[in-house]
């Protein structure tokens, strides 16, 4: 058996992709990108499945934007709802939600002055 799947966005049993709703050649997505925050999506469960095609596309033009960045949203709302915003941050340093606050007070949400 492959390990268990955790995963705080998505029932893991419920298999089918994130974006497109596929339920087959589902490959497990870690919505927080790089070696580092994938431990720590592991940790928190901030993954889900998408299908092969969705995925690839996802990774090979789409990272940091669009449906990723909005992926990366949904995982930040759904973190918060379960921990808090302050370790969120402490963990990835980045609002994904909160553009529109980061652009325009980001000494505030940086804790300065
Ligand atoms: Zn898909
Ligand atoms: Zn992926």
């Amino acid at each position: 058996m492959a390990k268990k799947k955790k995963s705080i966005l998505v029932d893991p049993e419920q298999r089918a992709c994130a974006i497109c709703g596929r339920r087959i050649d589902l490959e497990w997505h870690h919505v927080m990108h790089g070696i580092a925050n994938r431990k720590i999506a592991d940790k928190y469960g901030l993954a889900l499945w998408l299908c092969t095609p969705c995925h690839g596309n996802l990774h090979s033009s789409g990272e940091g934007t669009g449906k990723d960045r909005a992926l990366m949203a949904f995982a930040q709302r759904e973190f918060e709802k379960k921990y808090d915003h302050a370790l969120w941050f402490s963990l990835f340093g980045k609002n994904y939600f909160a553009d529109e606050e980061l652009t325009l007070a980001p000494y505030c949400l940086a804790g300065g002055f």
